[in-house]
């Protein structure tokens, strides 16, 4: 055998790369403490827990039998339906195999070695795994109360830096910047910065200062909007995103783009949830009243939480998280610690239905009780 060490011949950025973490799988977990699948509750990933709308249960198993064919590379109807709901051009419109894969091609577009990007401390883990694949440095700039300082991250742009990741709200903290706030950022920086806006939670935010970003496309062509069927949609098995941004931008991602990145079942998938914005609300609804149940159930518990935007919230056990978080497995009650996210103390938990919230606050009380 040689003592070649091929992690010595990798790219500079991927030698330093620690894969993503995501949630240990519901199969998983039963087998490892025997109990039934169905006894787990899995609030980990942010998912929709009334899943995807029947209609696009019925499309789908209608469709299952015609995979034979490659599906549309140009994803024409999708892009079609979705240019109808932005009101703006399909040429717009970039597909993704979920939303971090169009935050790959930004990357793969924008980023490389000699250059920068910048984002917040606390910001989504996939910011500084895209840029640092592909050889580019990471800025981060710290945050101010668990969210994103704007103000700070304008005046950290470097003559070097070609992309700005936002996430508006943040995952894992659930913080969000408001109008003026974000307007002022993108007056402020450079026209040859691309400052991307990651809204995968939007369609939760009831803030009436929450921005949709998508109203300033025009005026800032160096703007590029993220959305994902992932979250309140309940698409996230099949992986569909997208970004708006203009056209020359879409253009240039498409470039790098994979030709079939989108399969056929997730193309079919999220035009029939587009149609559904019922089922989705409905979700939102649940969302609202389950957000508010959980948190007062943490004040209860005398424990400090992030305030949230999106389908889970940041909760501050005022001890390390971890612990926690294994008792809590181990009882079939799956979370999220996020001490990668440097946040050691917290634990994420996504909400869910009214039945396993009340379980993972029960399961929660318990071993606080029994860990103090
Ligand atoms: C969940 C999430 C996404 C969505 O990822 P997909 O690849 O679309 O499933 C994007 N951004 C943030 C901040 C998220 O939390």
């Amino acid at each position: 055998m040689s003592s070649c060490d091929l992690v010595d011949h990798a790219v500079t950025g991927v030698q330093g790369l620690r894969p993503y973490q995501p949630g240990k799988p519901i199969s998983t977990l039963a087998r490892e403490i025997g109990l039934a699948e169905s006894a787990i509750i899995k609030l980990a990933s942010n998912e929709n827990p009334l899943g995807p709308s029947p209609k696009v249960n019925t499309a789908v198993a209608a469709a299952l039998g015609e995979q034979a064919r490659y599906p549309d590379g140009g994803t024409v109807a999708l892009r079609e339906r979705l240019a109808q709901h932005h009101d703006c051009k399909p040429e717009q419109i970039t597909l993704g195999n979920g939303s971090n894969d169009v935050l790959d091609l930004i990357a793969r577009v924008f980023l490389g070695e000699g250059r920068s990007a910048l984002f917040s401390g606390h910001a989504f883990a996939v910011y500084p795994l895209v840029t640092q694949a592909v050889g580019a440095e990471a800025i981060v700039v710290p945050a101010e109360q668990w969210g994103h300082d704007l103000q700070a991250m304008a005046a950290a742009v470097r003559e070097d830096t070609r992309v700005v990741w936002i996430a508006n709200p943040n995952n894992p903290t659930g913080t969000w910047v408001g109008k003026a706030a974000l307007y002022s950022f993108l007056q402020q920086v450079s026209a040859e910065v691309v400052v991307v806006v990651d809204e995968a939670y939007i369609e939760f935010v009831a803030d009436a200062d929450y921005p949709d970003s998508t109203q300033w496309l025009q005026q800032f062509p160096n703007l590029i909007v993220t959305r994902t069927f992932s979250k309140a949609y309940g698409l996230a098995g099949y992986r569909v995103g997208y970004s708006l941004s203009s056209e020359r931008v879409a253009d240039l991602l498409n470039r790098v783009r994979q030709p079939f990145n989108v399969n056929a079942l997730a193309q079919l998938a999220a035009v029939t949830a587009l149609d559904d914005q019922v089922h989705l609300q409905q979700g939102v609804e649940l969302n609202r009243t389950e957000m508010e149940k959980m948190t007062h159930a943490f004040n209860h518990l005398g424990l400090e939480w992030i305030p949230s935007a999106g389908n889970f919230v940041s909760v501050d056990l005022g001890q390390p998280a971890m612990p926690i978080f294994a008792a809590m497995e181990q009882q079939g009650v799956i979370t999220r610690p996020v001490a990668n996210y440097g946040m050691p103390n917290h634990l994420r938990i996504s909400i869910g239905l009214p039945s396993e919230n009340d379980r993972c606050i029960q399961v929660l009380t318990q071993i606080l009780r029994e860990s103090s």
